[in-house]
């Protein structure tokens, strides 16, 4: 029988709403002890796409460049190399002025409401300036579609006249999802937007999150650390390690069969609420021997850039670095030179 609630796949011929081709991130970090200038590169060679209404979940650890891509895409950083095409637009080609199409159509959500809202700002100002920036409302109209938004996040009429300090962490972000819908926009960048929050509130954030997909068509970059939370969010997944795609492809397979030893990894350490499932899974964590500090991005080692912390590594992981590949019959693709879809990791 059909799940009800799935999404259609995305259609073969239509072009995906967001392409990301090849994008390499780099910053300039001033000059070095020999005067010349250093760049840390933050992200190397990424690709992906998201369709209309669907979304694509970007896991790593801090520091692993989710979060550049994520402002790449919302052109807050640098595309150093590559491409960022959204709804058939090449983005660094908007030059200085970015359309206000853009600004309206791709919106973005931070980890942390308390600084990404105006502390001196009623919710009521800070979604009328939000819905007005692309559409002229009289005051009315303005009142009634706030009220209207603060209910399709789960908020009452009164919370219209509430300061930020006046309200809960996940009421905050209730309002941040408000404001970023309220330009009625195609893709939202949800960068660690639960990360914040205390587990049942990010549980109701997230539900919250797919109803509104389900409800509006938009389409989620859904950035975060943790792989169990972006599994429940996402309909495919990017494994980011050091700048680069380790592991991609459908959401459950990737976190029924991981490929990559690091994505094994990250599996193992992300805490579940079953005690039972929690004990295997921290001997899982223990076995894999992972625990080294991640590389310097400014010095990231040289063949593959796991091979420190990899317990399968071997001579060559240490000198060749594997190529992102996919693996056969699975949708994965996978940057390991040993890679087959593994037994169950999930616990
Ligand atoms: Fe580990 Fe080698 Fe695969 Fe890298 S290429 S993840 S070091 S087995």
């Amino acid at each position: 029988m059909n799940d009800p609630t799935s999404k259609p796949a995305p259609c073969a011929e239509a072009p995906p709403l967001l392409s990301v081709e090849n994008l390499t991130v780099r910053y300039p970090l001033g000059r070095g002890l020999t005067g010349r200038p250093r760049m840390l590169t933050a992200v190397r060679d990424v690709s992906f796409t998201i369709g209309a209404g669907r979304t694509l979940g970007l896991v790593g650890e801090s520091g692993s460049g989710k979060s550049s891509i994520g402002r790449a895409v919302l052109r807050l950083a640098p595309i150093s190399e590559g491409r960022v095409v959204f709804d058939g637009q090449d983005v660094a080609r908007f030059g200085r002025r970015t359309p206000p199409s853009f600004h309206r159509d791709v919106q973005v959500v931070f980890q942390d409401p308390l600084s990404s809202l105006n502390p001196r700002q009623t919710v009521a100002t800070t979604l009328g300036q939000a819905m007005t920036r692309h559409r002229r409302l009289s005051p009315v109209e303005r009142r009634r579609e706030t009220e209207e938004w603060l209910d399709r996040v789960g908020l009452s009429a009164h919370h219209a006249d509430r300061y930020p300090h006046e309200l809960s962490g996940g009421q905050r972000q209730r309002v941040a999802i408000a404001r970023a819908l309220a330009t009625r926009p195609r893709l939202i960048v949800c960068d660690e937007p639960v990360s914040a929050l205390d587990v049942s509130t990010q549980s109701q954030v997230i539900n919250l999150l797919k109803e509104l997909q389900r409800d509006l068509q938009v389409s989620y970059l859904f950035i975060a650390h943790d792989l169990e939370v972006v599994r429940h969010m996402s309909d495919d997944i990017g494994v980011l390690y050091l700048g680069g795609l380790a592991e991609s492809g459908p959401a459950d397979r990737v976190h029924r069969t991981p490929a990559h030893p690091y994505t094994r990894t990250l599996l193992a350490s992300t805490l579940l609420a079953d005690p039972a499932r929690q004990k295997s899974r921290s001997a899982r964590r223990r076995a894999l021997a992972t625990d080294a500090e991640l590389p310097s991005p400014l010095a990231p080692p040289p063949g593959c850039a796991f091979h420190p912390r990899c317990p399968r590594a071997d001579d060559r992981c240490r000198v060749e670095q594997p190529r992102l590949l996919p693996l056969a019959d699975t949708g994965v693709s996978a940057a390991c030179h040993h890679s087959e879809p593994a037994r169950s990791a999930a616990g």
